[in-house]
């Protein structure tokens, strides 16, 4: 066990009703923290010091950090849900771990190691146990980040950083369980590139997708579908999300071959598909392809997935401006079973056969 301190709050806020919650607008009354950087008496030796929670607040950071000049910054996002028994849990925590790690491989940074991630989480979430939505399809969304804290405008790696959780209780993500949305297919930007940071949760590719993301909104897309950097024929990902296809009766889903976020809902989605005895192909998915699907109206599913919203069923393609309808627009079975599946473990409500979820004893 790992030593935590906890400094509460004086002021605790008032949580908002659930129809209020929205995705990420509401913070919690803490925040876990802790920092990367020399102990004394040890001469240039750095560790993880003095990790607690203390009240949510604004954080003292130098402004020649390096995460504010070279964007030396990752971040991860997982859910703790409330089941219908009352317990809560958070979903496969080691893989958001595992991401972080192979992110900052990838950045030149040093991340917690397991223990301290998964400890300061559960730490986080018992402190905040009256944060986390009774109510059903909401939870407690967790921002575990990391930022490299060096003052120094020299382009090398950080040696200081500062590892944090924040928390907001959220509802679903696009407002109603499983609505469907409309999705643009992104001809002119690109968001990751072979040999870039693709794969790597990190703020620059959101701030290099901002810009789509908002012309796609302007003209009535939820989001974007990204196509290769190289080719602008492969697809690559759904805004934040992976993306799945149903068509000529098989589900497909692009490989991780380092341009695209390896989402621990699509390694969920992949298992529970070959559990099922319907397992998804990983291979290169051309826009022709789908295209030519849709043409011979064997085009029958496409979704999303990720922890924001699960499974997020795609009911419309904008291609150069061309409407394509998947199947018959609405949500489709696999989707809504994939949905189901997911919940229904993350709640509790089903035995949890691979072990997946980490149970908090809250007080
Ligand atoms: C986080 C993220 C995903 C989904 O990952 P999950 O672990 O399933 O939440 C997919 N694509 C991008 C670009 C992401 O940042």
């Amino acid at each position: 066990m790992i030593q935590i301190s906890i400094e509460k709050t004086k002021n605790s806020k008032t949580i908002p009703p659930s129809k209020d919650f929205g995705f990420g607008r509401h913070f919690s009354d803490h925040m876990a923290i802790v920092e990367f950087a020399k102990t004394a008496g040890q001469g240039e030796v750095r560790n993880w010091i003095a990790p607690r929670i203390v009240p949510y607040g604004p954080l003292a950071i130098d402004p020649g950090a390096s995460v504010l000049h070279y964007g030396q910054e990752l971040f991860e996002g997982l859910k703790a849900y409330r089941g219908d028994d009352g317990k809560v849990r958070l979903f496969r925590p080691e893989m958001n771990w595992k991401r972080m790690q192979n992110g900052a491989a990838r950045l030149c940074m040093k991340a917690p190691p397991l223990d301290l991630f998964c400890e300061m989480l559960v730490a986080f979430c018992k402190t905040e146990s009256r944060w986390i939505p009774r109510e059903s399809n909401c939870a407690f969304y967790l921002r575990p980040t990391l930022i490299g804290t060096e003052a120094f405008l020299g382009v090398r790696p950080s040696q200081d950083y500062t590892f944090y959780v924040i928390g907001s209780p959220v509802g679903s993500y696009y407002g109603e369980g499983a609505d469907t949305v409309k999705i643009k297919v992104e001809t002119d930007f690109v968001r990751a590139a072979p040999g870039g940071i693709g794969a790597a949760k990190t703020g620059g590719n959101y701030a290099a997708s901002l810009k789509a993301a908002l012309e796609a909104k302007n003209e009535g897309y939820a989001q974007v579908l990204w196509l290769d950097a190289t080719h602008r024929r492969y697809i690559e990902e759904v805004g934040t999300m992976n993306v799945f296809f149903k068509m000529d009766g098989k589900i497909v889903t692009p490989p991780l071959d380092g341009t695209i976020l390896p989402g621990v809902t699509r390694d969920s989605v992949l298992q529970i598909l070959d559990s099922e005895g319907t397992p998804a192909e990983q291979r290169p998915i051309s826009l022709d392809e789908i295209k030519d699907a849709a043409t011979r109206g064997t085009l029958e599913e496409v979704f999303g997935t990720g922890t924001a919203a699960s499974i997020s069923p795609v009911d419309s393609l904008g291609i150069n401006g061309e409407k394509v309808v998947i199947g018959d627009g609405r949500v489709g079975p696999v989707s809504a079973k994939l949905l189901k599946r997911l919940t229904d473990i993350q709640y509790g409500r089903v035995e949890d056969q691979w072990g997946w979820t980490l149970p908090i004893e809250i007080s």
